[in-house]
């Protein structure tokens, strides 16, 4: 296959079990791919107003042009209408799934309609079958469904194995889809999707090889994208600690939410620091597909059997900043493996870690405030630091134990608006948050952000490279700054490249790379595309009833004071504002 003909579409039709492939190769020339094709796939696909548990919610995944051919290209898109805001939901996972549906000849699959008795999906170059998966469904491991479906599917090529746990199949609206174990389409609620079309997994694997059209110039690129990823160093800090590395920095600048974010300086740091976890607990790290760098951070954890002296099992468990913020900080956890069992049974469950910590952090606040009792918890007392009730807690929130927790599986926003609390109520047009506080383009960020993640734009950088200079800026260069990068990065989401790769893949180095496989774009046309992608983002969240305007601050990020001192709430308004200005058409 040539790699500039990226065009095949796969569409599977749940309610019938039937499939079929359109060649669109115009949609993948004119939109780029990843996040652009997805978002056009979408509002295609996607009616509106739809209820997102219902069948009519397509899941569309989606690649790009340099998935399969340069280094760090290794996400997959997945778009669909998230059943946690109501509006966009996108997650990118890493892992094998981008490489295997390249080599498997798709530029995207869209998943359309529901079964009516559980099952999977085995795609390859031949096409699609069905399985039953009666046989899986109610596992209460992701882990161990991964096992069975490697040893049932095992597929030649490169594959991948996507699944959902039993919160999926609950239909919690931040269930995740687990991919190689250890990596996850995380935020907003895709493993709901999943569950509510009876579709526990998706085993997808591929043979092709991908010609370019200028080898000369290939490998003189590649090569240079090789040294500035791994002889110049850039990459080393994400290969020896990850991004938990951010963990010690963030402490150390008072920009670490803790409890709740009552406050921003964490007294387990010595526990949870990504390097007190390295020392004592790494277990290995892995890759992305076609990725040098390895920044996956593997605990190892070593479980003793209950009344068995001297036998132990070894639990691999993933970790990274995101899940030590929500899982760790957010709850007062001090101890290294309180934090990685209660990450484990999160993994295990397929549950969003970011949303479950913010989650229990408010019902504990709750309990704290007298707000809710052991009445409505049926008995737990959540308590900071106590990661046993939590796993308890955890569990009785995927199985929807009585009205408390039925609420909480709701989302933080739901709970808050049934039980109070809502002024510490830790969510940004719907989505829990991220875990950073460092200042006033974090919190613009969040909330502009079309995915209200700290991924959309990276508010929180600007601001710490703000803090780290003694600079300011006004509301307005910031909601300005936050729109340019937000569009740029809708261009590393089409092509799709991993954002740790974002200063390597500047614009000028993009046009080369696309040059040398036979497309011409340059990098004005690659900045005004992303606008273009943003912008169809934005009309989809419009369209499903998002408003800027009516966007809810939660107080709490008001109170605790920032790097930059206590935040004002005009000066977050301000530059929501500028950056609907220029998002409608003023730049
Ligand atoms: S840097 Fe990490 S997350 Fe990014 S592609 Fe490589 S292994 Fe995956």
């Amino acid at each position: 296959m040539e790699a500039h003909s990226l065009s095949k579409i796969l569409y599977i039709d749940l309610d019938n079990k039937r499939y079929w492939v359109k060649e669109r190769p115009e949609l993948f020339k004119e939109w780029l791919g990843g996040v652009g094709v997805g978002i056009k796939l979408l509002i295609e696909e996607c009616p509106k107003n739809i209820d997102p548990l219902s069948g009519e919610n397509p899941i569309i995944f989606a690649i790009g042009y340099f998935n399969g051919i340069y280094p760090l290209a290794s996400k997959t898109i997945a778009l669909f209408k998230s059943p946690l805001t109501k509006d966009l939901g996108e997650s990118h996972a890493g892992g094998r799934c981008g490489i295997a549906i390249r080599m498997a000849g798709y530029g995207a699959i869209v998943i359309k309609g529901s079964s009516d008795y559980p099952i999977y999906l085995v795609i390859n170059e031949n096409g699609v079958k069905f399985r039953d998966a009666s046989a899986l469904w109610g596992m209460s491991s992701t882990t161990a469904v991964g096992r069975i479906l490697r040893e049932r599917e095992g597929t030649p090529g490169i594959r991948s194995i996507m699944r959902i746990g039993r919160a999926g199949e609950k239909m919690i609206p931040y269930a995740c889809v687990i991919t190689e174990t250890f990596r996850t389409f995380g935020r907003l609620g895709l493993g709901a999707v999943f569950g509510s079309k009876k579709l526990k997994a998706i085993v997808i694997s591929g043979r092709d090889s991908l010609k370019v059209k200028d080898p000369r110039g290939y490998r003189s690129i590649y090569d240079e994208l090789y040294n500035s990823f791994i002889k110049s160093g850039a990459m080393k800090k994400y290969h020896d600690i990850g991004t938990s590395m951010n963990v010690m920095s963030l402490n150390l600048i008072s920009s670490l939410p803790v409890r709740n974010l009552q406050k921003t300086k964490f007294e387990g740091i010595n526990e949870l620091s990504g390097e007190a976890l390295a020392e004592k607990f790494l277990g290995r790290r892995i890759a992305c597909a076609h990725c040098p760098v390895s920044c996956i951070h593997i605990a190892a954890l070593r479980i003793p059997y209950e009344n068995e002296p001297y036998f132990y099992k070894i639990k691999m468990i993933p970790y990274d900043y995101e899940p030590i913020y929500a899982l760790g900080c957010m709850l007062d956890i001090r101890s290294a493996e309180g934090f990685l069992k209660i990450m484990d049974r999160v993994e295990e469950l397929g549950l969003d870690a970011m949303s479950t910590g913010v989650i229990l952090a408010w019902a504990t606040e709750c309990m704290e405030k007298g707000i809710i009792t052991t009445k409505e918890t049926d008995g737990l007392l959540l308590k900071w630091g106590d990661y046993k009730t939590y796993i308890e807690a955890i569990n009785r929130i995927v199985e929807m134990k009585g009205e408390f927790y039925e609420a909480l599986s709701k989302g933080v926003e739901y709970a808050s608006s049934k039980y109070g609390g809502k002024d510490f109520a830790l969510s940004f047009g719907g989505n829990e948050m991220p875990g950073y506080h460092c200042g006033l383009a974090t919190h613009i960020g969040f909330l502009v952000g079309m995915r209200h993640s700290h991924l959309d734009n990276a508010g929180y950088d600007i601001d710490q490279k703000l803090n780290a200079e003694g600079k300011k800026l006004s509301p307005k260069e910031i909601g300005k700054m936050i729109f340019e990068e937000e569009s740029w990065r809708q261009v590393l989401s089409s092509l799709v490249v991993c954002f740790f790769s974002r200063k390597v893949y500047t614009p000028e180095v993009i046009s080369k790379c696309f040059s040398v496989i036979g497309i011409d774009i340059n990098p004005s046309q690659l900045k005004e595309k992303g606008i273009e992608i943003l912008k169809e983002k934005y009309k989809f969240k419009v369209r499903e009833g998002f408003s800027l305007e009516k966007l809810r601050i939660p107080k709490r990020i008001l109170e605790t004071p920032t790097p930059q001192g206590v935040l004002k709430e005009e000066d977050i308004r301000e530059g929501i504002m500028e950056y609907k200005r220029l998002l409608e058409g003023g730049y």
